[in-house]
């Protein structure tokens, strides 16, 4: 798939030589500066910078970011994408039975159908009383 470069027509570097995005020898590095802050008023910037990430461009400055700074992010972009491809999909959390001496291990009782345990008899009583008192039957945090 050809990346879409509709995004160039609004381009803030658009006009500009771009000789000014591609910096080499002695003044690399004020070059570089320069065409960041071309691109720090750049409406398309994110998408410039992927579509350099995309299109593995390895030469100059592009939404912003140095080389350095674009391979940093290259991979950061294909090892989330390797992990969203290939890892397998975490099981499903068995959910926890109810423990005694909660509200939810009460009801657990209750359905069950089996002796409701002193704590569980004691944690409904609590959660009855905070209940009248807050509203809630949530415990404080
Ligand atoms: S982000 Fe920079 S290099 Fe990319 S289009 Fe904008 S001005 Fe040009
Ligand atoms: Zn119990």
């Amino acid at each position: 798939m050809i990346p879409n470069t509709d995004w160039l027509q609004h381009a803030a570097c658009a006009g500009m030589d771009p000789r000014a995005f591609f910096s080499t020898g002695n003044h690399a590095r004020a070059q570089v500066n320069a065409a960041r802050r071309v691109c720090a008023a750049c409406p398309v910037r994110e998408q410039c910078a992927n579509w350099a990430i995309q299109t593995g461009e390895r030469n100059g400055v592009w939404g912003g970011m140095s080389q350095q700074e674009l391979r940093q992010r290259r991979r950061r972009f294909t090892s989330r994408a390797k992990t969203s491809m290939t890892a397998p999909k975490a099981p499903a959390k068995k959910k926890e039975p109810a423990k005694c001496g909660t509200r939810s291990g009460y009801q657990k009782h209750l359905r069950d159908k089996t002796e409701i345990c002193a704590p569980c008899r004691q944690a409904n009583t609590d959660a009855d009383n905070r209940l009248r008192r807050t509203g809630t039957t949530r415990a404080a945090a």
